[in-house]
């Protein structure tokens, strides 16, 4: 009885011991995952956005989840990244969900609305403010879950062959514009045009265009747009804080490893404070090697931006109408931004108003220029 007990025992122990080693090798497998991103590999900020998401989760799992980015096109167009993502072409991919405003006007909200939030708004909403679960509501009808992944910044309102100078300015004009801001540009006899980051130059050289817009003047002067429009707008008062998101086939979420979903989910949080960082490191050289190359600088006029605002909020109670997630989003969000601006006129806004007038004061205000002068 004694040795039979024993046997067994060691039994059970040689068993638990057999399968120790490959429960561990089960704990961190190798898995190859595909990205497809919205964006041409010219540009560093928002392309390699990606790219540094899936070096990070390659550096962390030691190599053993790998994400391998493509291209805009390399295996589905700029604006099907998500139904890649849907149909299971591609495990996930990084992109600005406005692009997808044709399933469902609520998408528009994971990245920007036209007279919305700005930058950190945007995140202070998406981490602490109710706007992750209240998108994770409408991107579980697609199959996906999604991670704040990267954000311009304030943009600018883009490049016009002429002035706009009355809202009457801007009837018939062909106007390339992400997002939402399209159907408020709509009332008000614009012709919106979507149209994927690589393909608006030739668009706009060719004549398809009178106007397009991107970001701002990193990747504008990247891309070209200097060289076949002279007047350069601001702002882009449809993106005051743009985010961008990776979007996860949530079956193939569920199947990672828990780890494996935290460094993602790490990755991304911190892709979207380095997209932010670069583009604001960068933007300033641009912007001076912009008008410095004779682009001239316009803001909006009033006129025009209060049309757009009033055409802005007809079309949230339009669009509540037709979308039951656009209705419940919207309320939520609605709330959050009037909490946000009270706030900020307050602190943030001050100091920095404050501080402009001061760097105007040494030099370095107005049209930008060499570099800002030392006082006195
Ligand atoms: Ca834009």
């Amino acid at each position: 009885m004694k040795r039979r007990a024993f046997i067994s025992k060691a039994g059970i122990g040689l068993a638990a011991g057999a399968v120790a080693a490959p429960a561990i090798a089960q704990q961190s497998p190798t898995i190859n995952w595909r990205l497809t991103s919205s964006f041409p590999k010219s540009l560093d900020t928002i392309f390699g956005a990606a790219d540094m998401i899936s070096k990070r989760v390659s550096d962390i799992t030691e190599g053993k989840f790998q994400i391998r980015v493509f291209a805009a096109g390399e295996i589905v167009p700029a604006f099907s990244a998500v139904d890649a993502v849907q149909n299971g072409t591609v495990e996930c991919c990084h992109t600005a969900p406005y692009y997808f405003i044709g399933k469902d006007p609520a998408f528009a909200f994971g990245t920007a609305v036209p007279f919305g939030l700005n930058g950190r708004m945007q995140n202070a909403w998406r981490y602490y403010g109710g706007g992750n679960e209240a998108m994770a509501a409408l991107y579980k009808d697609y199959g996906m879950v999604s991670f704040p992944a990267g954000n311009t910044g304030a943009q600018m309102g883009g490049w016009f062959r002429k002035e706009i100078k009355s809202v009457a300015d801007l009837k018939g004009l062909k106007f390339r514009v992400g997002g939402f801001a399209g159907q408020v540009l709509a009332k008000l006899g614009v012709v919106p045009q979507a149209l994927p980051g690589g393909e608006i130059y030739q668009a706009l050289e060719r004549g398809t265009l009178d106007a397009a817009e991107w970001v701002g003047p990193y990747d504008d002067e990247k891309l070209g747009f200097n060289k076949v429009a002279k007047y350069y707008y601001y702002p882009g008062w449809w993106e005051g804080g743009p985010e961008l998101s990776l979007f996860v086939n949530d079956k193939k979420w569920a199947e990672l490893p828990k780890h494996y979903q935290a460094a993602l989910e790490a990755a991304c949080a911190e892709a979207n404070v380095h997209m932010q960082a670069k583009y604001d490191a960068l933007n300033p050289g641009a912007l001076r090697k912009l008008v410095g190359g004779g682009t001239q600088l316009r803001a909006f006029p009033p006129a025009v931006i209060e049309a757009c605002q009033k055409a802005a909020a007809e079309l949230y109670t339009e669009t509540s109408a037709k979308s039951a997630h656009f209705k419940r989003i919207y309320e939520g969000w609605a709330k959050f931004r009037a909490d946000q601006y009270l706030w900020w006129q307050v602190a943030e806004n001050t100091y920095d108003n404050i501080m402009v007038r001061q760097m105007r004061g040494a030099g370095g205000g107005g049209a930008p220029k060499a570099a800002p002068a030392k006082k006195g």
